[in-house]
């Protein structure tokens, strides 16, 4: 076990402050009878004393989490759909409106976003290593390229394509260690003026909403408005505009330029001082944090045992990439959980990582409804909650444990 390593960002010391122990990858499900052994590996996160970037203190090699079997499918719920419409929609409006503009989307999945771009008759390409999403973006008219996007592969695209005014990225870039070759890729596709957006978890929300779940082996880095900013002007450039998103949980679009070539909003500002004022960054509060986390996990297992110990029914609502840390962390397998109810048909008949709970399709959920689920899309608890009324007419209770475990 180490309780120190290497900073992915500036080469600088991290320190452990949470271990989750031997965890599985978080989208590997597994076919009932499948005899081979699982990959685990040691899920554990840790602070770099000098940038102060949250990160995996060990990195999973990207051709296990991203290939032809990848199962995530961006455009599964609703609610984002129309978030990346009005994303798609937005670019259009003040980024997109030269000549002849060109947008980069890398990991753009089933191309959710890029789906109105290309319908708006711009040019764009997404670059999705994942085969699987990439075909499905592909049959909805988006331009799209099967590799990883790294140094070599923006100079590619430069030569086919020439420079970009945009290179966006949703729950992509904190999926990807090697950021020094990211930023090299970027800065040498970008137009001088040409902006590097990007979205994922803040953590921020992690910390304050106790949400463990966003740790597992996809998410590489958890960023904070200063780790960014640190990050950025080491790569030459500036975090000239942050947005805060209710999207995964809590998320925050940042906005980087070329070093001088923006004025930051003050909306960048009013983020790092908040982030001073509540000492987001310092070790302290991550420590906390791990008490609290462990005492989620405590509570979780508890209320689980003692609805088994009553003969309830529990069963799982959403087989979310999330939901592997919750299971393998906390102990949580068939005997407390029945089985996870999902919509995605590449899941149902498989069992969850690590954990082996079976996955069945929404209609074993209602047949008949169980005494309790356990929302592990908690996310998205609105739109579930919402389209599962008649769950809760029928005397169904829903089970959460973000911010803290509660039965509603
Ligand atoms: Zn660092």
């Amino acid at each position: 076990m180490s309780l120190s390593g290497t900073c992915r960002v500036c080469a600088g010391s991290v320190r452990e402050f949470f271990d989750f122990g031997r965890q599985p990858l978080s989208d590997a499900f597994v076919e009932p009878g499948d005899t081979r052994e699982e990959f685990f590996f040691r899920l554990a996160v840790g602070r770099c004393d000098a940038c102060t970037m949250v990160q995996l203190m060990e990195e999973v090699p990207r051709e296990r989490m991203f290939h032809d079997g990848y199962p995530y499918l961006s455009s599964g719920s609703a609610v984002m759909r129309a978030h990346f419409e009005a994303v798609a929609e937005r670019f259009l409006a003040t980024e997109l409106t030269g000549p002849d503009p060109f947008i980069v989307e890398v990991g753009c999945n089933d191309g959710v976003m890029l789906e109105t771009i290309a319908k708006a008759g711009v040019r764009h390409l997404g670059v999705e290593p994942s085969g699987g999403t990439a075909d499905l973006a592909a049959a909805k008219g988006v331009q799209v390229r099967k590799v990883f996007f790294e140094h070599a592969t923006a100079l590619e695209v430069l030569r086919d394509h020439g420079h970009a005014d945009v290179v966006y990225m949703a729950n992509t870039f904190c999926h990807i260690p090697y950021v020094e070759s990211i930023f090299a890729g970027v800065s040498a596709l970008l137009t001088d003026n040409g902006v590097f957006v990007f979205e994922d978890p803040y953590l921020g929300d992690i910390v304050r909403r106790t949400s463990f779940d966003q740790i597992y082996d996809e998410h590489f880095y958890y960023f904070s408005g200063l780790s960014v900013q640190r990050m950025a002007q080491r790569f030459g450039f500036d975090l000239v505009d942050v947005e805060p998103l209710p999207t995964h949980g809590g998320e925050i679009r940042y906005t980087l330029a070329r070093s001088g070539a923006r004025t930051p909003t003050p909306a960048v500002a009013e983020l790092l001082d908040r982030e001073r004022e509540t000492g987001l960054s310092e070790p302290g509060t991550l420590t906390r944090f791990a008490g609290d986390v462990a005492r989620v996990r405590d509570e979780l297992i508890g209320l689980l045992r003692d609805l088994r110990d009553r003969g309830k029914r529990v069963v799982g609502y959403g087989a979310t990439a999330k939901s592997a840390t919750v299971t393998n962390f906390c102990g949580i397998g068939p005997d407390l959980v029945e089985f996870v109810s999902d919509t995605s048909p590449t899941k149902q008949g498989r069992l969850t990582p690590g954990a082996h709970l079976p996955v069945r399709p929404p209609e074993a959920f209602a047949d008949p409804y169980p005494d309790y689920a356990l929302l592990f899309a908690w996310n998205h608890a609105e739109e579930i909650m919402a389209k599962e009324r008649a769950f809760r007419e029928a005397g169904g209770k829903w089970i959460l444990y973000v911010p803290e475990v509660r039965v509603l």
